[in-house]
């Protein structure tokens, strides 16, 4: 029996001439000239539109499609996105004002999270964004400061489900949680909405993140419904809008595969047949962030240095966990893996070595790639972290240290 580790899945979504990656249909070599300094993350438009396509064709066409904009809050790529989904969900008023610059319309952005502040509520109820509201403070909050403000609120009730998304990379409903109202709290909170000024549309279940496991998602879309159809009962009037969340994980590891799809579509457009009789007024919203972006992003920097030390060979670059700290694995990993790496212009080499890539910090937490294979690089070459799309920029530390912010470019 031969044993060997587990690799990264094939990723197929960049295409590579002469042995370098293509990215925005220009090589990486040519866009590095454009964008005239590294380190940079580049997002591909096309993969971005691509991924939508391969959603709306397997999903029953009934499901709205929302961005949460968390993921990967760009302003270039959330109007990007505008275009193509049909609503965003958003978690801060500098989301939600990137949001508002966009064509989607205000009742089409909802906006979650605990801790919201009273003038962050504020200005979502001016603008006519459905507050998911999370607690009985919010909510008494929201309905007083609609009174004063003259204009009736949108609000959906964000659930703490009673089950947990099982095999979730992170877990977000089930148990004690700071995010929603416990789902068994829900009726009594419905019991209040007839006597305050609030325009109740319906509710939102997020159950957790990062998840590959095609069953646990099914299992989890089938008991949001059956939540959603269990509390609807108490609600004083028919449920308009229904969010059933997302938690679709991209491959980021070795051994890890992408979902299937086509199973996820199958299955909803089965639970959508009896929806549609049980909740006969209500949109089914799929919420989804990394799986949308997480795949059409590269980070890239150079590499400054090949230093051996004790026999081990490391490539020094101008990048790191300041930049990039998921790939460093410092965002919510237990156990350090590595993120498909690669040489960027140096796709194809067959001569390859084993390397660490690290980056200019004073910490050995600053490890973009632990011992991986690749090909043999040298001073100027571009190192790429594949699935750097969603959870990067805006996630990392960049003021650690004080070495500059990279650029962005939508291409
Ligand atoms: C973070 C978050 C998302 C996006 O999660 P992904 O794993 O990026 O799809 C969606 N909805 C809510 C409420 C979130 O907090």
């Amino acid at each position: 029996m031969n044993h060997q580790p587990p690799e990264h899945a094939p990723l197929t979504q960049f295409a590579v001439h002469n042995d370098c990656l293509q990215i925005g249909g220009m090589p990486l070599t040519h866009l590095a000239q454009r964008v005239g300094t590294t380190p940079f993350y580049a997002y591909d438009r096309q993969a971005i539109t691509d991924r939508v396509k391969l959603l709306r064709q397997h999903l029953p066409p009934e499901i709205l499609l929302h961005y949460a904009v968390k993921a990967n809050p760009m302003p270039a790529v959330v109007q990007h996105l505008a275009g193509l989904v049909d609503g965003l969900d958003i978690a801060s008023i500098g989301e939600m004002n990137i949001a508002l610059d966009t064509v989607i319309d205000p009742g089409k952005i909802s906006f979650a999270g605990p801790g919201k502040k009273e003038y962050e509520l504020r200005c979502a109820i001016a603008a006519g964004v459905v507050i998911n509201i999370e607690s009985q403070q919010e909510l008494e909050t929201v309905a007083r400061q609609g009174m004063e403000i003259g204009s009736t609120p949108r609000i959906a009730i964000r659930v703490n489900p009673d089950f947990e998304l099982k095999a979730a990379g992170m877990k977000m409903g089930g148990g004690p949680k700071p995010f929603g109202i416990d789902a068994e709290q829900v009726p009594s909170i419905l019991a209040q909405l007839g006597s305050l000024n609030l325009d109740f549309v319906g509710f939102h279940i997020f159950s957790g993140s990062q998840n590959l496991n095609t069953e646990a998602i099914q299992q989890a879309q089938q008991k949001t419904f059956e939540l959603a159809r269990h509390l609807a009962d108490y609600a004083p009037v028919p449920v308009k809008s229904l969010n059933i969340g997302g938690g679709f994980g991209v491959p980021y590891f070795p051994g890890e595969q992408p979902l299937d799809i086509a199973v996820i579509g199958a299955h909803l457009h089965a639970l959508m047949a009896q929806v549609k009789w049980q909740l006969p007024e209500a949109t089914v919203a799929l919420e989804l962030g990394r799986y949308l972006v997480a795949e059409a992003g590269i980070y890239v920097c150079q590499v400054l240095e090949r230093k051996i030390s004790r026999g081990q060979i490391f490539l020094i670059t101008d990048g790191g966990l300041h930049h990039h700290l998921a790939a460093s694995g410092n965002f919510g990993q237990v156990i350090r893996k590595n993120y498909p790496v690669l040489i960027g212009n140096k796709v194809r080499e067959t001569e390859s070595e084993i390397v660490s890539v690290v980056g200019p910090l004073c910490t050995p937490l600053d490890l973009l790639a632990d011992r991986m294979q690749m090909a043999k690089a040298v001073p100027g070459d571009l190192v790429v972290v594949l699935q750097s799309g969603a959870y990067g920029l805006s996630a990392s530390p960049t003021a650690f240290l004080g070495h500059p912010k990279p650029v962005e470019v939508l291409v």
